[in-house]
């Protein structure tokens, strides 16, 4: 695989709507590809994609297509054109998928030329700590899912979220989990204690999962009742939907 191209979805600027950066203005790199197939997955992960769309003016959708793979070197000079004319718009670079960790080896080679930029934030689903292990020390902010096998389906990630868990404390690192009406009080609680054993500090946050309609497939009573299971375990514990889904932003 080649180390200065990317096989990249799509990169442009907008606010995150999810966990504690929430509401900071980011540029998102969205890679393709992904190792885990969640049930409630919104993207395409098993397509493959010739091209790219890359956002001329932040947040205007103003796209022109790239064939893929991306030339880094055109995210980089996206980025100083960026910094250059909208200076202090951008609070980091989202780097986000599909599983960003699928491409270390390019993250390896680049994240010291994304970082010149702008803090860069690890968007992951928390099974690769081999990978994150080659990478954590350019990273500055990791939100990392733990996969309850009632939302996702994926029923056979618990130690792998253990391991990666022991990596991501080097950062600035929250654990996200996905939650619906079918989640069982055990699966948070044993989130809430895996996490306890790293860094009790360390943020939770709940995300009920929300249909293509703005659905909520949770009840509010549900959702409180397991905060109240994580509370007795963790520090901080917050529940935060995906918030620009609700003010229709990318
Ligand atoms: S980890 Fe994320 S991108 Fe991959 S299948 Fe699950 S929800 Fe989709």
């Amino acid at each position: 695989m080649r180390s200065d191209a990317a096989e990249l979805a799509e990169v442009f600027s907008s606010v995150q709507g999810e966990g504690l950066l929430l509401g900071c203005r980011q540029v998102f790199i969205r890679f393709l590809g992904c190792n885990l197939r969640c049930d409630y997955c919104d993207t395409n992960v098993g397509v493959a994609v010739d091209t790219c769309r890359m956002e001329l003016t932040p947040g205007r959708h103003d796209f022109r297509m790239l064939a893929n793979p991306v030339d880094m070197q055109q995210v980089i000079a996206l980025l100083e054109r960026w910094q250059g004319g909208w200076p202090k718009v951008h609070h980091s670079i989202s780097l986000t998928g599909g599983e960003p960790l699928l491409h270390v080896d390019l993250l390896h080679a680049w994240l010291p030329r994304l970082r010149a930029h702008l803090p860069v934030h690890l968007e992951t689903n928390g099974v690769l700590p081999a990978a994150l292990a080659k990478v954590v020390k350019e990273i500055d902010y990791i939100s990392m899912d733990i996969k309850l096998p009632s939302s996702s389906g994926e029923t056979s990630l618990w130690e792998h979220h253990q391991e990666f868990l022991e990596v991501a404390a080097a950062a600035d690192t929250a654990v996200k989990v996905v939650v619906n009406a079918s989640t069982e009080h055990w699966e948070l609680e044993r989130a809430a204690r895996m996490i306890a054993c790293i860094d009790a500090d360390m943020p939770l946050i709940i995300q009920p999962e929300t249909a293509t309609d703005l659905t909520i497939r949770i009840s509010p009573l549900g959702l409180m009742e397991l905060q109240e299971i994580a509370a007795a375990i963790l520090a901080d514990v917050r529940i935060i939907p995906q918030t620009h889904r609700f003010i229709g932003l990318l």
